[in-house]
């Protein structure tokens, strides 16, 4: 059975087409400036040349009917007829304390993401948009949400709570959800395939270290803490988002600069982070291996607040014994996973194989065979897990 997986943003859409048997991608893309002049897609079937279109997309249904018309096109296409389309998994970034794992989307589930948009006021509205344009375009296909959050729902509520009146947690729902659940959720299964070991009896820190960047703690099959909050503002330094501060900066910046909450919300959401850091040199961990002195503060400061997540985590958990990194910055950065865990983890008992550690965007142990915590690197594949999911509500 094909598998669509949509991932829908306010003014982009990535797409994969996943054969849910064999597990393997039929074809990918990407809209983009959705609603913004200049919009385009982008094709790339399996194997085959990659095709860019530039096509008026002013709303996410036309994106969907040019998706649709991409994956059925009689020359380029990679499907006969949508027929050949099984079901659609969503990306659902916040679906609150409702879902603890995947669901076939109904009217009742559309209300509760919808109520979650308090939660999430850019990710959900676009989400939604994207199964209404779906179900329009699909009638009949099953449509599955796969929420970002639902793998952290297993936190205890030491965990999840944050020490403010325990009213706010009752009246407004005012706590640690955590993001990029599907990722923690994708590698931490894969770490113990890899190591050929029982999931369940596995204490895993996932680093999933992207421009959006976050760390867990899975402990006998249950991920026990993450890094994001209630919001993915919270945790590591990010590209662009500032992670832990003291909450009384708000205050002093918005008196010394005249600056509304909103207004200082972008500065932490956007300006701020690695690139902040850097005094905006980049908020791209490439640029800042460029041998600059502002580079060099940014990379650094990033290496040590993650480190001080993974000892953390393995304070949380009473031990450690896998470690992954993953995302674009864990998989691919040489010089930030040695920072991390050179400069900071001997006292667990980590050695890393210098050799090893060279790898790039490939699945490998980088630890010493005789390292007390295994160190793996992981590639994440979120579309791979989302297809997984939606084929096994729907088959
Ligand atoms: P993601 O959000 O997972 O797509 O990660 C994107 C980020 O990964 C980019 O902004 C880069 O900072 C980082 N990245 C990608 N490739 C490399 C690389 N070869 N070395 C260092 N960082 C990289």
């Amino acid at each position: 059975m094909n598998i669509l997986v949509i991932n829908c943003g306010s003014s982009s859409l990535k797409f994969q087409l996943i054969d849910a048997e064999t597990e393997k991608l039929t074809a990918k893309g990407l809209c983009e400036r959705i609603g913004i002049d200049g919009s385009q897609i982008t094709f790339s079937p399996a194997g085959g040349e990659k095709i860019v279109r530039q096509v008026p997309m002013p709303d996410h249904k036309e994106a969907i009917r040019y998706v649709l018309e991409a994956l059925t096109d009689e020359k380029t296409g990679v499907v006969k007829s949508l027929d050949e389309i099984g079901a659609v998994g969503h990306r659902i970034v916040h679906g609150g304390e409702s879902f603890a794992e995947a669901t076939i989307i109904t009217p009742e589930v559309k209300k509760a993401i919808e109520d979650c948009i308090d939660l999430a006021p850019l990710h959900n509205p676009a989400n939604l948009i994207g199964v209404d344009a779906c179900e329009a375009l699909m009638p009949g296909v099953p449509m599955v949400g796969v929420f970002d959050t639902a793998f952290h729902q297993t936190m205890p509520e030491e965990a999840y709570l944050y020490a403010i009146p325990y009213r706010y947690y009752e009246q407004y729902k005012i706590r640690r959800y955590g993001f990029h659940g599907t990722s923690h959720d994708y590698v931490s299964h894969r770490a113990a395939e890899l190591l050929g070991r029982p999931y369940e009896d596995l204490k895993i820190i996932v680093c999933h270290l992207g421009n959006g960047a976050s760390v867990s703690a899975v402990k006998n099959g249950r991920c026990v803490d993450t890094s994001m909050g209630l919001t993915p503002l919270e945790g590591l330094i990010m590209g662009t988002r500032s992670g832990d501060l003291d909450p009384a900066i708000l205050e002093f910046i918005a008196n010394k600069e005249g600056k509304s909450i909103g207004e200082i919300m972008t500065v932490l959401n956007k300006e701020s982070g690695v690139l902040g850091l850097s005094g905006g040199l980049s908020s791209d961990f490439r640029d800042l291996e460029n041998g600059s002195e502002e580079g060099a503060r940014a990379l650094k400061a990033f290496a040590l607040r993650t480190a001080k997540y993974i000892g953390a985590y393995a304070a949380a958990m009473n031990g450690v014994d896998v470690i992954c990194f993953t995302a674009g910055v864990g998989e691919n950065s040489v010089n930030v996973r040695a920072s991390i865990c050179k400069d900071y983890l001997g006292y667990l008992g980590i050695g890393i194989d210098d050799e090893a550690a060279k790898v790039r965007g490939e699945e490998k142990e980088i630890s010493t065979p005789d390292s007390k915590v295994k160190v793996l690197v992981i590639p994440t594949n979120e579309e791979l897990a989302i297809a997984r999911q939606t084929y096994a509500l729907v088959k």
